[in-house]
């Protein structure tokens, strides 16, 4: 029986996450979830898995959960996370988080030498040479969610490094990939999305929808499998149904398929080594791959700099559009008002090295806050 922590537990992710974890009750049981907004999504989950510990985003109604469910400590906000993955049980702590606050629950949990399954991109953007310290530091195991990077993961296993010649991180283009630069000028927040593919969260799917998305994966890739970004391929690939490849000096490439369904990879993280049962048949169709066009997505070029860069610059990245798809789901800016703002901000920061957890956390906010000001102002 593994215990889990699930951080995010009313996302697409995390919703996920608790269909394995109920179809799978003599595997997993859930100790510990932070919570949502909606109330009926929330009294769901406590009625249905008795919690030891459970997180509130406010504690406006507190007493009437503690009430409720008397059996569960409740915790709240930013604070109740970081209590979540303390709590003095071991277990697997799943980060489902979208954004920032993902990345401190992370570091908690590997000081707390508790295994994480990962969701959450921007914990690996922002501070990707320092949890791989700490990783190393508490000999804490991390097994990525993502789709893409739980294909390499499998493709690389049982390989050695030096034999490596590069890894294709495949994308499928999000809502707008056939349209071009000057079809982009009127799209809706609605349009951006209806994902082709995948049914994803509201920042993801905006994100693949900019590109950035593919951005964000290639700094995850090169933090997870410590491979240079010369050996970190994308490639246009509209079926989803390839999720990463590995080419070896031997002439061999090695491919992980599957159908696009998250509950695959999450699945995976959470039983690895072993596989579970989760009946998927997979249609082959006619499977296409386009080279990646870098000048149809700025966001996606830009994130190789940064991404080579390093320091403070894929903080600042990743907090710029952070910050943009927030105004843009709230319609205060056009859809290639975000690529404007990441770009922009990335152009005008002067980059730092090195950067302490401190440095990272604080430069994070402030660049969503004056962001954020800039455009509510207006
Ligand atoms: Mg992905």
């Amino acid at each position: 029986m593994k215990y889990i922590y699930l951080l995010g537990a009313t996302g697409s992710i995390g919703r996920q996450t608790l269909d394995i974890i109920k179809d799978n009750p003599h595997a997993f049981k859930l100790i510990g979830a932070s919570l949502g907004r909606n109330d009926k999504d929330n009294d769901q989950i406590l009625s249905e898995f008795p919690l030891e510990i459970a997180c509130l985003r406010t504690n406006e109604k507190l007493n009437l959960y503690q009430k409720k469910y008397p059996d569960t400590t409740f915790t709240i906000g930013t604070e109740g996370l970081i209590d979540i993955v303390k709590y003095p049980k071991p277990g697997l702590v799943v980060n489902a988080l979208s954004g920032s606050v993902g990345l401190m629950p992370t570091v908690v949990a590997i000081k707390q030498k508790k295994n994480i399954a990962l969701a959450n991109k921007e914990t690996l953007v922002m501070a990707g040479d320092l949890i791989n310290q700490y990783l190393k530091d508490y000999s804490v195991t991390l097994f990525p969610i993502d789709s893409e990077h739980s294909a390499i993961w499998q493709t690389l296993a049982h390989e050695r490094f030096e034999d490596i010649e590069k890894i294709v991180i495949t994308a499928s283009g999000g809502a707008f990939r056939d349209l071009n630069r000057d079809e982009l000028n009127d799209v809706t927040v609605e349009d951006a999305l209806r994902h082709p593919n995948w049914s994803m969260g509201p920042k993801v799917t905006i994100d693949s929808a900019t590109m950035m998305n593919k951005g964000l994966e290639i700094i995850e890739a090169h933090h997870l499998f410590q491979l240079p970004y010369e050996k970190i391929e994308t490639m246009l690939h509209k079926e989803s149904i390839v999720h990463g490849m590995a080419y070896f000096k031997d002439g061999t490439v090695k491919a992980s398929l599957g159908v696009s369904d998250m509950r695959i990879p999450i699945a995976y993280a959470l039983t690895y080594p072993n596989r579970s049962t989760y009946p998927k048949t997979l249609d082959l169709k006619q499977l296409t791959f386009q080279a990646m066009d870098f000048d149809r997505f700025p966001l996606l070029a830009l994130a190789y700099h940064v991404g080579r860069q390093g320091g403070l610059l894929p903080t600042v990245m990743n907090a710029a559009n952070e910050a943009a798809v927030k105004l843009f789901i709230e319609e205060k800016i056009t859809f290639l008002g975000i690529e404007e703002i990441v770009i922009r901000t990335v152009r005008q920061f002067k980059n730092k090295e090195n950067p302490t957890l401190e440095d990272i956390l604080e430069t994070d906010q402030s660049i969503q806050q004056s962001i954020i000001e800039y455009y509510e102002k207006r």
